[in-house]
C-alpha cells in the first residue's frame, strides 16, 4: 500500500520476510490458515486456558505454535536471539514480561524484581524500551473500586485523582501506596539507565488510576527527555479530547508528555460488558469512528514534537504510512527522537521491515514468559487475527506472496 506521494511502501516481501527461513514462512502461513476460522479460535480461545489449568499435556503444542509466532520465549535470556535476529535488520524491541492474571502481594513484588531484570538488561543490550501494566502489580478490584471513586469527580484527571486519595480510608490508601511505590521503583531504575517506560491502557473500568500514575510519572521523569510514556486506546470515544487535555496538562506543567497510540484490544469485552452492564459502551460505534480519531490524534501528536513523543503502536498500513509522511512533510527524518514506530512481534513484518529500510526508528513489541502466565496474551492475538477484518487475509498473503518470490527466484 501506497500514500499518494508517499515514498515508502509496504508491499516489498523480500525485506519484510528477510529473516524468516522457507520453513518458517510455512509454518506461519499454516497457523495464520488455522486462525483464519472464527469457529475454530473460538473454541480454542475457550478451551486452552483451561486445559492448562486442569494440566492437559497441551504445552507442547502451543509451544511449537502461537508461542513461537507471538512471544519471544519463556525466560529473559531466551529473548536474546530474537532481540539480535531482529537487531541485526535494523528493528529493535520492546520488552514486556507478558504474565497476567497473577494477584497477590507476593507475584506483585515478584514482577517488580522481573521488571528490574528487564530493565538492567534492556540497559547493557541498547533496548530502547520495556512496557508494564499496572495490574502487574495491583488487585484488578482495587483498580476498579479507585477508577469509579475517581470518576464522580470534576476536574483533570490529576484534580480527580486528588479528590479520590482524600476519601480513601487508611488501609485502601496503603495498598495504593504499594502499587505506587512499584510503579515509581520501576521508573527511577529505567530512568537511570535511560531505558523508556511504556504503561499499557488496559480496561476502560480500571483505566482512571492507571492514568492518573503515568501522568504523576511523566511530571517527574519527562523534563528533558521522555522516559515514561502513556496508553491511548483510540477505540474509546471519549480519548481523543483526554490527548488534547493531557496536552495541556504537561503544557502547563512544563514536561514532555509521551505517548503511545494504539486503537485497543478489548473491544469484544468493552461492548459485551456495557451490554449486560446497561451502560453505554466507551467504545466507537464503528472502525471508520476510530481510524479517524487515530489518524487525528497522530497528526496531533506529529504537530507538538517539540513538546511531545510518540509510539505509533499499530499494523494499520494507512496510519502507520499517515506518520511517515507527516514527518516528511515537516521535513524532519523518520529516527527522530520523538517518534517510534512499534508493531507486535509474529505481526505485521512488511509494516515493521520496510519502516526500518526507510530508516524510522521502529520495534517489535516482545513479549516473554512461562506459557501457562502468557496464555491471556496469546488467546488475545488469536482473536485479534481472526477478528480484525482483514489482518489475517493480509498476513497470509504476504506470506504467499513470498513464498512464490523465493521459488521463482531459486
Ligand atoms: C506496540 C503495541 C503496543 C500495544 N499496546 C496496547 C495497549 O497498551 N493497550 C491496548 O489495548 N492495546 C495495545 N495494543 C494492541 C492494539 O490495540 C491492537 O493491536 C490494535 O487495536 C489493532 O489495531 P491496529 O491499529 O493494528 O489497526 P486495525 O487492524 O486497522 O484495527 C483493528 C482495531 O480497530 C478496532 N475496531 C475494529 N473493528 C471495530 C468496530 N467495528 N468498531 C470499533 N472499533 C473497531 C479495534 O480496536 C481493533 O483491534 C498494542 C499494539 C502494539 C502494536
Amino acid at each position: 500500500m501506497a500514500l499518494s506521494d508517499s515514498p515508502i511502501s509496504f508491499d516489498n516481501t523480500e525485506f519484510a520476510f528477510e529473516y524468516k527461513s522457507d520453513a518458517a514462512l510455512r509454518k506461519a502461513r499454516f497457523l495464520f490458515s488455522l486462525m483464519s476460522y472464527p469457529w475454530l479460535v473460538a473454541l480454542g480461545t475457550r478451551l486452552t486456558p483451561w486445559a492448562i489449568r486442569v494440566g492437559l499435556p497441551i504445552k507442547g503444542l502451543l509451544r511449537k505454535t502461537l508461542f513461537a509466532q507471538f512471544v519471544g520465549g519463556e525466560t529473559l535470556e531466551s529473548t536474546q536471539a530474537v532481540a539480535a535476529s531482529l537487531r541485526s535488520y535494523g528493528v529493535q524491541v520492546i520488552l514486556d514480561y507478558g504474565v497476567e492474571g497473577k494477584e497477590g502481594e507476593e507475584n506483585f513484588d515478584n514482577a517488580v524484581q522481573e521488571f528490574s531484570r528487564v530493565i538492567d538488561h534492556a540497559a547493557v543490550a541498547s533496548i530502547p524500551f520495556m512496557s508494564i501494566k499496572v495490574t502487574g502489580f495491583a488487585r484488578f478490584g482495587l483498580l476498579e473500586a479507585l477508577h469509579q471513586l475517581m470518576l464522580s469527580q470534576p476536574g483533570t484527571i490529576l484534580d480527580r485523582y486528588q479528590a479520590m486519595l482524600n476519601q480513601l480510608d487508611p488501609s485502601v490508601k496503603g495498598e495504593w501506596q504499594k502499587v505506587y511505590d512499584r510503579v515509581l521503583h520501576l521508573c527511577t531504575r529505567a530512568a537511570e539507565q535511560r531505558v523508556g517506560v511504556a504503561i499499557d491502557a488496559e480496561e476502560s473500568w480500571i483505566q482512571e488510576p492507571i492514568d492518573a500514575l503515568a501522568m504523576q510519572m511523566m511530571e517527574r521523569f519527562n523534563t528533558d527527555r521522555p522516559v515514561v510514556y502513556n496508553t491511548i486506546q483510540l477505540y474509546r470515544h471519549d480519548r481523543y479530547q483526554f490527548l488534547q487535555d493531557c496536552a495541556a496538562l504537561s503544557s502547563s506543567k512544563n514536561y514532555l508528555l509521551a505517548i503511545k497510540l494504539v486503537r485497543g484490544a478489548y473491544m469484544e469485552k468493552e461492548r459485551k460488558r456495557a451490554l449486560e452492564n446497561d451502560y453505554d459502551s466507551p467504545i466507537h460505534a464503528n472502525k471508520q469512528a476510530v481510524d479517524r480519531d487515530y489518524d487525528q490524534a497522530l497528526r496531533f501528536c506529529v504537530d507538538r514534537l517539540e513538546r511531545m513523543a510518540l509510539i505509533v503502536a499499530s499494523h494499520n498500513e494507512h496510519s502507520n504510512l499517515l506518520a511517515t509522511e507527516l514527518m516528511i512533510q515537516k521535513g524532519q527524518p523518520l529516527h527522530h527522537p520523538h517518534i517510534h514506530w512499534s508493531q507486535l512481534y509474529g505481526m505485521s513484518d512488511n509494516i515493521t521491515f520496510n519502516l526500518s529500510k526507510a530508516g524510522a526508528s521502529v520495534s517489535k513489541y516482545l513479549p516473554f514468559g512461562p506459557i501457562e502466565d502468557v496464555i491471556p496474551y496469546l488467546m488475545r492475538r488469536a482473536q485479534e487475527n481472526t477478528s480484525v477484518k482483514g489482518q489475517t487475509g493480509r498476513e497470509l498473503g504476504l506470506i504467499q506472496k513470498e513464498l512464490d518470490r523465493r521459488r521463482h527466484s531459486a
